[in-house]
């Protein structure tokens, strides 16, 4: 089972990939993450990508690439769920010459939701944890449960700005998403309700992919 995940931000994409790795024997791979990381533990490619990503530029397709190849190797190239890449046509052809993917999950949320969903992030000052008015309310509103810090909105989750992510999602995204149909099954799940429950979005992911024979 090789899947790739495609969804805009606040689509809940990394929750769902996790969800769906604790139910089916898939493991969840998310390049953002493993380039976060690889920064912070400041090990050498963590030092190449924080040369690009301190300018301001793209991280190159090549070296997103070879990163990827080489975690998805640890996986023997199977059981996996690729989330945040490919993000070019050039990483989508690597990627289809490595290694045969099964299906494409497209998780299809209008931008109203996403903007109700972002927009009621909050964030702890003190420690970073993550509150949502929608999801996981804090128990005060306004002040951290665990370190009793001050919540604040990211400028990034101010609508202006959501509007211009979903749209750059949209853009660099649909060339990929395109270049994938027709060769591998496209499996959309539409969430039409900001709040919908995780468990039934999974429950019904998982659904389709076994109505196709994906998962057994
Ligand atoms: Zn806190």
């Amino acid at each position: 089972m090789r899947f790739l995940i495609f969804g805009p931000p606040g689509s809940g994409k990394g929750t769902y990939s996790s969800r769906i790795e604790d139910r089916i024997n898939v493991e969840h791979i998310a390049t953002g993450d493993m380039f976060r990381e690889a920064v912070k533990k400041d090990t050498e490619l963590g030092n190449k990508v924080k040369g690009y990503l301190d300018k301001g530029e793209l991280v190159p397709d090549d070296l997103v690439n070879e990163v990827v190849r080489e975690r998805l190797k640890e996986t023997g190239m199977d059981n996996f769920i690729l989330d945040g890449y490919p993000r070019t046509v050039e990483q989508a052809e690597f990627l289809d010459d490595i290694v045969n993917i099964d299906a494409l999950i497209l998780l299809d949320v209008t931008d109203e939701i996403i903007i109700e969903r972002l927009s009621s992030r909050r964030i702890c000052r003190e420690c970073g944890e993550v509150f949502n008015k929608l999801f996981n309310p804090p128990e005060e509103e306004g002040v951290c449960d665990e370190c009793d810090g001050e919540l604040y909105q990211r400028e990034d989750d101010k609508p202006k700005v959501i509007k211009d992510r979903i749209d750059t999602y949209e853009n660099r995204s649909e060339p990929v998403i395109h270049y994938f149909e027709g060769k591998v099954p496209v499996v959309v799940n539409k969430c039409r309700k900001a709040d919908a429950s995780i468990e039934k979005m999974v429950e019904s992911i998982i659904e389709q992919l076994k109505k196709r024979e994906l998962v057994s």
